[in-house]
């Protein structure tokens, strides 16, 4: 079994929780058989929530009185079976005003699998819708951030790993915890000083505390943090219960390392432009939307037209063979991509999760994958490695259509139809899409000034740059170093009797299953190029890549009758946009002249940290640099932005928003500057 005193590392699978049922009076309990406790008594689970968690933080008082324009934030050391959770959600239905919002982050190094988180929670039916949308987004057992949308005002963030260490990656502030994980003399480790402390600096002033034990390791541990501790009449047959409050949370000193990454002041919220409406633009107009504020979306063209714009794209990654933060962002990001999807999307109009595989048709690529698998416990249903046989079995290619190689299997992944995408979030309600080009952007006293071509100037109190390479030509961005990337993709109309292809199928470039009886692959990648005309040259290249990756497939391809010579190959091509490091830029835009300045000691000597807050362009925000992987970086880099423009907490560990800043080249090139590298 898994041992919860061991550091985890960031990107693994979890052990899921082993349970056993026992019966009390009314009905089966889930019993943990590794910690030999359990989860909630049927008997009277709810009443003792209700007593210690609910009442315990004086919830309905204060959820009935709840005005801040930012959520109410619950934070809990062990999900379970989120019975906390949805009690809590429920409660805050019931006494919150109309138009405030709940954000639940809770940590789970246990997960439940599906089946028993739903045999768990049929045992409340007055619960049963929330239970529903639960299950319907229950995240596989991958450590890290997984963000479910339980309502259009509540989000839970599940956070899965050890609590201790993923509270200290938690960015975001709590206004009332809830103190849950098996009895103390059972689970020492997760009570251990660690997580209080980590509770103090993910406090909001004043923030409270229940838990439902008074053992003296609690106790000591959570005045040892700072927190005020008083018993309380406990629930049932325990006699005593703990609440607490911090009156002041710990200083942070974490940031003091990178005091350049500290998060701009919240700012006024309420318009929202977003200028581009491809994918990035999309996405963050649609996640603003939801949390009810007003976006206009501006293009100078149509939603989709530029690098976004294509009939279809794979959803897929490649994640480095030894974990780094942008593997842990790309993986995060296409799990959160596939649930968004699902969301926005159920019937599957738009996208088809039927799977990526990534051949290794190649020495080099055999050894990466292999080291990959080595070093990454994940489970199948994550990504699988799968000889030649079983990855032809299911891209459904056999007999002589048969893969000559393995490689790895992403279940999860697929492919989407981007511009029709591009255009449903253009449409979302509280987004209005305007066709305007913004020249310029100024700001002044009352926000900011958008000057549109002709001469016309619109005010919003935030503003959001989407607009891929373009993205540098706002005075402010200059400094973003964004290179341009040629990308043609081809096509072919299949005529009857063409072979089906059951997954996406990347090797050098990718082919996905026909939609609409078209067959899409490429796509070209040419740096520094940023010409979208259709060129043959690129279609006789990606037909060759084709026919490298999948000769047999091709054949049959060309043997139904399929056009395939590259002079009457169809195909559309764009210029995408990527950072030097491949990472997307999602956060503030830094004041790149201010940074210079404030941190030019970094280059006499890069230990030596300045302690001056990054200063940011007020209400200034960027996601671009999606590069090919935008449909699995896109929705979850929106969800940053918009998590940060609306004050709450990150839907990533902080290192993963750190990782992702648009200011990180800046200090990079100013380290650099007069610290050469040791030979
Ligand atoms: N709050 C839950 C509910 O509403 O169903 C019940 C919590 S249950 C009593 C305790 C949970 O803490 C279990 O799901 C267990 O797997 C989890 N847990 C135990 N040790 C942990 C640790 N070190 N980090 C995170 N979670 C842990």
């Amino acid at each position: 079994a898994d041992d919860p005193a061991r550091p985890q590392s960031p990107l693994t699978a979890l052990t899921p929780a082993e349970l056993t049922w026992q019966m009390d009076e009314i009905g089966e309990a889930p019993h943990s058989s590794h910690f030999g406790d359990v989860y909630f008594s049927r008997h009277d689970g709810r009443a003792e929530t209700q007593h210690v968690f609910i009442a315990g933080n004086d919830l309905p008082r204060r959820f009935a009185a709840w005005q801040a324009s930012r959520p109410f934030v619950i934070g809990e050391s062990g999900f379970g079976t989120g019975l906390n959770m949805l009690c809590a959600w429920a409660c805050f239905e019931t006494h919150a005003p109309g138009g405030a919002r709940l954000h639940l982050v809770s940590t789970e190094r246990f997960p439940l699998a599906h089946a028993d988180l739903a045999r768990a929670l049929s045992a409340w039916p007055d619960l049963a819708s929330k239970a529903c949308r639960l299950l319907a987004q229950w995240p596989e057992p991958v450590s890290g951030v997984h963000r479910l949308w339980l309502a259009d005002n509540v989000i839970l963030d599940l956070h899965f790993g050890d609590s201790a260490e993923c509270l200290a990656r938690l960015d975001g502030h709590v206004d009332a915890w809830f103190l849950d994980g098996f009895a103390p003399g059972k689970n020492p480790e997760m009570w251990r000083p660690e997580l209080f402390a980590a509770m103090a600096l993910a406090s909001r002033p004043a923030a409270s505390v229940a838990t439902f034990t008074c053992a003296g390791i609690v106790k000591r541990g959570l005045a040892a943090a700072g927190f005020a501790w008083r018993k309380a009449p406990g629930f049932g047959r325990k006699r005593e219960m703990l609440c607490a409050t911090l009156a002041t949370p710990a200083e942070d000193e974490r940031r003091r390392r990178t005091p350049w990454f500290i998060p701009p002041p919240p700012q006024p919220t309420r318009h929202v432009a977003v200028i581009g409406a491809g994918l990035a633009g999309g996405c963050v107009a649609q996640a603003l939307a939801r949390r009810g504020v007003q976006v206009i979306l501006l293009d100078r063209q149509a939603p989709g037209a530029g690098a976004s714009g294509n009939r279809q794209g794979a959803l897929y990654v490649k994640l480095a063979a030894e974990t780094n933060r942008q593997s842990r962002v790309y993986l995060a990001g296409l799990l959160h991509s596939r649930r968004w999807l699902a969301e926005i999307d159920p019937q599957r109009r738009l996208w088809q999760d039927c799977g990526v595989l990534q051949l290794a048709t190649g020495e080099r690529e055999t050894r990466r994958q292999q080291r990959f698998l080595a070093n990454h416990a994940l489970p199948a249903s994550v990504v699988e490695g799968l000889d030649e046989q079983q990855a032809s079995q299911r891209a459904g290619l056999t007999g002589k259509l048969a893969l000559a190689h393995g490689g790895l299997e992403y279940p999860q992944a697929g492919w989407v139809r981007p511009a029709e995408l591009c255009r449903a979030l253009a449409a979302t309600p509280g987004v209005t899409f305007r066709r305007a080009a913004v020249e310029s952007l100024r700001r002044d006293a009352a926000g900011w000034r958008l000057e549109l071509a002709g001469g016309e100037t619109l005010v919003a109190d935030q503003v959001v740059i989407a607009t891929a390479t373009q993205a540098s030509r706002f005075a402010q961005n200059a400094d973003l170093p964004l290179q341009p990337i040629r990308g043609q993709l081809s096509s072919v109309a299949l005529p009857p009797g063409s072979p089906t292809l059951e997954r996406v199928v990347c090797a050098g470039g990718y082919v996905a299953p026909a939609c609409d009886g078209v067959l899409s692959f490429g796509a070209s990648f040419v740096p520094n190029d940023d010409d979208a005309a259709l060129r043959e040259a690129d279609h006789a290249a990606n037909l060759a890549e084709l026919k490298r990756a999948l000769p047999g497939f091709v054949q049959a391809l060309e043997k139904a009758g399929a056009r395939l010579a590259p002079g009457e190959l169809d195909g559309r091509a764009a210029v995408r946009a990527a950072s030097p490091d491949k990472t997307p830029y999602a956060g503030p835009v830094p004041d790149a002249p201010r940074w210079r300045a404030d941190y030019a000691s970094l280059a006499k000597d890069a230990r030596r940290v300045p302690q001056t807050p990054g200063v940011h362009h007020p209400g200034l925000w960027i996601s671009a640099a999606h590069g090919s992987r935008g449909l699995a970086s896109a929705p979850l880099c929106a969800e940053l932005i918009a998590s940060r423009i609306c004050n709450e907490p990150l839907p990533m560990e902080r290192e993963l928003a750190d990782h992702l800043h648009p200011g990180r080249r800046l200090i990079a090139e100013l380290v650099r500057a007069n610290n050469p590298p040791v030979a």
